[in-house]
C-alpha cells in the first residue's frame, strides 16, 4: 500500500502552502515558525497518533511500522484528520521526539509522547453539550463550550430545553426571557475566544417544530446581513416527527406548540410555519431542518443516550457531551489508482486497506486525545464515535467525465459511499477483534443485527445491489459480535482540509471553476493570482488560449462560453449551474449510505422564488435525508465566493 501511495505524492500548490504558513505551521511561544512543509506537519500528525498504539502493541518495530502508514496516508494527502488534529498534536510536547529519524524511535519515546499530552493536545472537529433548564444550567454550558471552542472544536445545542419566553419563573416570581436571548449570550462568548488564533468559532442551535418559540428562533437572524446578529450560529429547526408535520400539512390542521414546565402554548399550521422558515431560509440561508427522530432512527445507542443535536456544520448528531473527531479521504487522488465504487473490481482491496488503516487512525486519536471536560471523555471513549468521510467528490466526477447531475452522477456517490460505509465497518469489526467493542456495544441496537442507515433499493443498480448484500451480510452477522465505533462515518464539510489537499470540498460540487485570489506582497500590495481548476486544464489542453482563460476566469464557470464543447459543459458544473433538486438528490444518495450524516448544501440561483424552496424543503421529508441546508447566491453580503472577486 505505501509503495502506491508514495506514487500518490504531488507537489503542494502555492494556495494550500499559504493556508499551511498561516494557521497550522506549528510555533514557539513566540510566534517563531517551528515548521516549513507539509511533510514535517504529517510526520508530528502520525508520531502523535501512533503512539496511542502503546496501549495495544508492545513492538517497537511493529508502532514505527504503524507510524509510517499514517505518514504515507497523510504526505500524500490521500488521508487527512480534521483541523484540531493538524493544528493541535505536537503542541507543547518536547520538538525533539518530533524530530527524530524514524529508524531511531523507541517505545520510550512513544510513550514520553502519550505521558506528556495536556490540554493543548484536543483534537475533535464536533462536541455537542448539554442545555439545562435553569440560570446555573444555562451558564455551565456556556463555560463548557467556551472551552471546546477555545481548542477549536465546534459545538451543538439543543435549546429546546429551554422554557418559552413569557414563563414562569418559580424561584423570582419573574418571567423567563426565552431560549433566543440565551442564545444572544452563548454568541457573544463565541465572539470573544479565538481558536488559537486559527479560526473564528462556530456553533449550532437547535429548536423544535412544536416549541412555542419556534416563530422566533426562525426569524432570529433575519437582520443578519452574514456578519451581524447571531453571527457565530447556524441554526436549525428539528422536525423530529415528521410523519407529525406530515400529517399536519396534508390534512391542513395545526400543530399544538408546547413546552413541558410552561403554560404558554399556542397552534399553528404546518403549512405556515414551513412557509415561513422558507421566506427566512430565502433571505438569509438560515434556519435549516434537521430530523432527529430519524437521526436516532439510525443511531445504535438512541434508546439510552439520545441524539440531541449536531455539530455547527450538520454533518454529526451527537448525544449531550458527546464528542466525535473526523478524516477524509480525497477520492479524486485514488480515483487513477482505484476504481472506487465497483464492488467486482480487484482495486477494492487497495481501498479497503486504506479504509481500515484511516479507521483505526481515528480510533487512535480517541484514546490520546485530551477532551476539555471529563464527561465529554467519559462518554467519547463508552461509545467512541468517529467520522471517516470522502473528499474530492466533485473533481473526481471532473477527472471520469460525469456529471453531478445525472443519474449515472449519482450512481457513482451512491456507489463511493456505499464502499464507504462498509469498509469503515468491516474495519470497526476488525478493530473490535483486536481491541474489543465499544463499552456500551451489549446496550446497543448492533446485537439485533440493526442497520445504521437506510440503504437505496437493490434495483436501483447493479453494484448498489452487491453492496447492499455485502452490508446486510455484515450487521446480520458479524456486527452482532464485533464493533469498536458506534459511527463510522459522516461527511465533513472540508473547508480548510481539501484546500490544504488541492481538492474540491467534501461532496459539494465546485463553487467556480476559476477565480483570483488576491495576496498582499511584502510591500503591501495586492497581487492578483488567478487559479483555474487543475482537471479542467488537462481536459482542455491545448485548447486554452489566453483569451479562453481570461473568459472562463471571468465568469467562473464555462456554461456561457461558446467555444466549449457541450459534453464538456455537462461534465463540467459548479455549484450555481446544477438544479437544487440535483443537489438534493445527491444528498439522498449519499446519505442513504451514512450512518452519521453529511455537510451539504442545497445552492440555488439568485431568482428562485420562495415557493420553490417550499417545495425543496417538502420533498426532502420523504428522502433519505437528515437534514438540509439551502443558500440562495447573493442572499449574504458576505458570501464567501462570487466570480472573479476577492477570495
Ligand atoms: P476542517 O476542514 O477545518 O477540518 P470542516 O470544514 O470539515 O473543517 O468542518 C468540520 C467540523 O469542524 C465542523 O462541522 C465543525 O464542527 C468544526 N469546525 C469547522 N470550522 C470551525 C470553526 N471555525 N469553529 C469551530 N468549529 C469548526
Amino acid at each position: 500500500m505505501i509503495e502506491k501511495l508514495k506514487s500518490l505524492n504531488k507537489k503542494i500548490s502555492r494556495n494550500a502552502y499559504t493556508i499551511l504558513k498561516d494557521r497550522y505551521f506549528l510555533k514557539d511561544g513566540e510566534g517563531n515558525y517551528l515548521e516549513d512543509s507539509w511533510e514535517q506537519i504529517a510526520r508530528r500528525i502520525s508520531r502523535h497518533v501512533s503512539s496511542a498504539e502503546i496501549n495495544y502493541i508492545k513492538d517497537e518495530k511493529e508502532i514505527k511500522r504503524i507510524e509510517e502508514i499514517y505518514f504515507n496516508l497523510i504526505n500524500s494527502r490521500v488521508f487527512l484528520p480534521n483541523s484540531p488534529t493538524i493544528f493541535n498534536t505536537g503542541k507543547a510536547i518536547d520538538r525533539e521526539v518530533f524530530q527524530k529519524n524514524s529508524e531511531d524511535m523507541t517505545l520510550q519515546d512513544y510513550k514520553k509522547i502519550y505521558d506528556s499530552r495536556s490540554k493543548h493536545n484536543m483534537l475533535s472537529a464536533c462536541f455537542v453539550v448539554p442545555m439545562d433548564d435553569s440560570m446555573n444550567g444555562i451558564f455551565e454550558s456556556v463555560k463548557q463550550s467556551a472551552m471546546i471552542m477555545k481548542y477549536g472544536g465546534g459545538v451543538g445545542y439543543d435549546f429546546s430545553v429551554l422554557r418559552p419566553k413569557g414563563s414562569s419563573i418559580a424561584g423570582t416570581g419573574g418571567k423567563s426571557s426565552g431560549p433566543i436571548s440565551f442564545m444572544h449570550v452563548f454568541n457573544t462568548s463565541a465572539s470573544t475566544i479565538e481558536q488559537g488564533g486559527a479560526r473564528r468559532a462556530a456553533q449550532m442551535a437547535v429548536l423544535k417544530y412544536n416549541h412555542p418559540d419556534v416563530l422566533d428562533f426562525i426569524k432570529a437572524k433575519k437582520d443578519n446581513n452574514g456578519n451581524s446578529v447571531l453571527n457565530y450560529f447556524n441554526i436549525s429547526v428539528d422536525i423530529d416527527d415528521i410523519e407529525d408535520f406530515k400529517n399536519s400539512l396534508e390534512n391542513d390542521t395545526e400543530i399544538k406548540l408546547k413546552h413541558d414546565i410552561s403554560d404558554r402554548k399556542g397552534n399553528i399550521k404546518a403549512e405556515e410555519l414551513l412557509k415561513i422558515i422558507s421566506e427566512n431560509a430565502w433571505r438569509s440561508g438560515d434556519p435549516g431542518l434537521l430530523f432527529l427522530g430519524k437521526h436516532n432512527q439510525y443511531y445504535a445507542m438512541s434508546e439510552h443516550t439520545p441524539v440531541s443535536a449536531t455539530n455547527p456544520c450538520g454533518e454529526e448528531p451527537l448525544p449531550p457531551f458527546g464528542s466525535c473527531n473526523l478524516g477524509s479521504i480525497d477520492i479524486s487522488k485514488l480515483i487513477d489508482i482505484i476504481d472506487i465504487g465497483n464492488p467486482f473490481s480487484d482495486s477494492q482491496r487497495l481501498f479497503e486497506e486504506i479504509i481500515y488503516w484511516c479507521t483505526r487512525f481515528l480510533d487512535d486519536v480517541i484514546d490520546i486525545n485530551v477532551y476539555p471536560l471529563k464527561e465529554i471523555d467519559e462518554i467519547s471513549k463508552d461509545q467512541r464515535f468517529i467520522g471517516l468521510g470522502i473528499m474530492g467528490m466533485a473533481d473526481t466526477l471532473y477527472k471520469k467525465e460525469i456529471s453531478y447531475s445525472s443519474e449515472e452522477g449519482r450512481k457513482f456517490m451512491a456507489n463511493a459511499t456505499a464502499a464507504l460505509a462498509y469498509f469503515s465497518h468491516v474495519s470497526s469489526s476488525k478493530l473490535a477483534k483486536e481491541r474489543g467493542n465499544f463499552p456500551s456495544f451489549e446496550k446497543s441496537k448492533y446485537k439485533d443485527g440493526f442497520i445504521p442507515m437506510p440503504l437505496l433499493e437493490d434495483e436501483y443498480d447493479e453494484f448498489i445491489k452487491e453492496w447492499n448484500s455485502k452490508i446486510r451480510e455484515h450487521f446480520k452477522n458479524e456486527a452482532k459480535h464485533f464493533k469498536r465505533n458506534v459511527q463510522t462515518n459522516t461527511i465533513a464539510p472540508t473547508g480548510s482540509i481539501s484546500n490544504i489537499a488541492d481538492t474540491s470540498s467534501g461532496i459539494e460540487p465546485n463553487f467556480m471553476l476559476a477565480y483570483i485570489r488576491y495576496m498582499t506582497d511584502k510591500e503591501g500590495k495586492k497581487v492578483p493570482l488567478p487559479y483555474i481548476n487543475n482537471i479542467l486544464i488537462n481536459k482542455l489542453n491545448s485548447h486554452l488560449t489566453e483569451n479562453l482563460e481570461a473568459k472562463i476566469i471571468d465568469s467562473g464557470t464555462i456554461q456561457n462560453i461558446e467555444e466549449i464543447d457541450e459534453n464538456l459543459k455537462k461534465v463540467f458544473v459548479t455549484s450555481m449551474d446544477i438544479k437544487p433538486i440535483d443537489h438534493l438528490l445527491a444528498q439522498h444518495v449519499i446519505q442513504s449510505y451514512l450512518d452519521a450524516s453529511c455537510s451539504k448544501t442545497i445552492n440555488m440561483p439568485n431568482e428562485i422564488t420562495v415557493e420553490e424552496v417550499y417545495d425543496i424543503y417538502k420533498k426532502s421529508f420523504d428522502l433519505n435525508i437528515k437534514g438540509i441546508t439551502i443558500y440562495r447566491d447573493g442572499s449574504l453580503q458576505t458570501q464567501v465566493l462570487t466570480a472573479n472577486k476577492e477570495k
